[in-house]
């Protein structure tokens, strides 16, 4: 175990099978953390826990697939039964979703796109809220996009659940800002090289944009004890750290 400023800690992270949020989960497992590693592809949480293993810390691997609401559910009451509580939450998991005109969206994929990116993350607070309000250090950051503030042909499921989980993120903030262990956050990792960038934007050059272990330093950044903002939303790159609080 690293004698890291997470040592000690449990994180738990959501999408941790590739992109921002493997990245997230090596970043955290650096600083310390014992891992909880979310994702469908069981290969990549192996994969995952054998290079969290070589930064010296450990985790614990969950293949999930978020569409399970009763599973959500369950892992809360396992984690309590395993660990007694938890000190991080990444709620970074997301789909691109359909990009198709409004009209033309099949209600199934419309369903899951909102069940992923939105109903998901209400799951897991509703899970891991008494978990993280018994840490001494409790903090939670929503993944979010720059998509939550535009409105752009095309792009209407993703942008409606990235505004929507802002105003969870917010909601929860306000409920838990009297408790001065818990820090509620959001994300805005900005165009990254991933996966979902690469499928909304095929002809762009990956190489242009910022890896995702440069925003995982970010995603850290809110995670650590000595952060003590809560209810705001963060754009990268945090080098600037930007920050801005939502009009009320
Ligand atoms: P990515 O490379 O496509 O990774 C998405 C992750 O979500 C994977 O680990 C995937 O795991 C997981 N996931 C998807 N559906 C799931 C399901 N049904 N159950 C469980 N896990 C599921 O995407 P990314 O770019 O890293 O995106 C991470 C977050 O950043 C997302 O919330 C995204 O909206 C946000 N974001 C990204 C960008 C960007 O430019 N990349 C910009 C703004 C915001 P499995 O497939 O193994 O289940």
């Amino acid at each position: 175990m690293t004698d890291g400023p997470l040592a000690g800690r449990y994180a738990l992270v959501t999408g941790a099978t590739r992109g921002i949020g493997r990245a997230t989960a090596l970043a955290l497992a650096e600083a310390g953390a014992h891992i909880i590693a979310i994702g469908r592809t069981s290969g990549a949480l192996e994969e995952l826990d054998d290079e969290i293993r070589q930064a010296g810390s450990n985790a614990t691997l969950v293949p999930l697939d978020l569409k399970d609401g009763d599973g959500i559910d369950r892992l809360g009451g396992a984690l309590y039964e395993r660990f007694g509580h938890l000190d991080v939450f990444v709620g970074n998991a997301g789909v691109l979703g359909p990009m198709t005109p409004l009209a033309q969206i099949d209600p199934k994929e419309w369903e899951a796109t909102l069940t992923v990116n939105l109903t998901a993350n209400w799951r897991f607070i509703r899970s891991l809220d008494p978990l993280l309000r018994l840490s001494t250090a409790g903090r939670a950051v929503l993944v979010s996009s720059g998509a939550a503030h535009k409105a752009r042909a095309y792009w209407g499921p993703y942008a409606v659940t990235k505004a929507a989980v802002e105003i969870l993120a917010r909601t929860w903030a306000a409920e838990t800002e009297n408790l001065s262990n818990l820090k509620v956050n959001l994300f805005n990792p900005g165009p990254t090289r991933t996966r979902m960038r690469a499928k909304a934007y095929p002809g762009e050059d990956p190489e242009t944009l910022p890896a995702p272990e440069d925003v995982a330093q970010a995603i850290l950044a809110l995670c650590l004890p000595s952060f003590e903002e809560t209810g705001k939303l963060y754009d990268f790159p945090m080098r600037k750290f930007r920050e801005f609080r939502l009009p009320e």
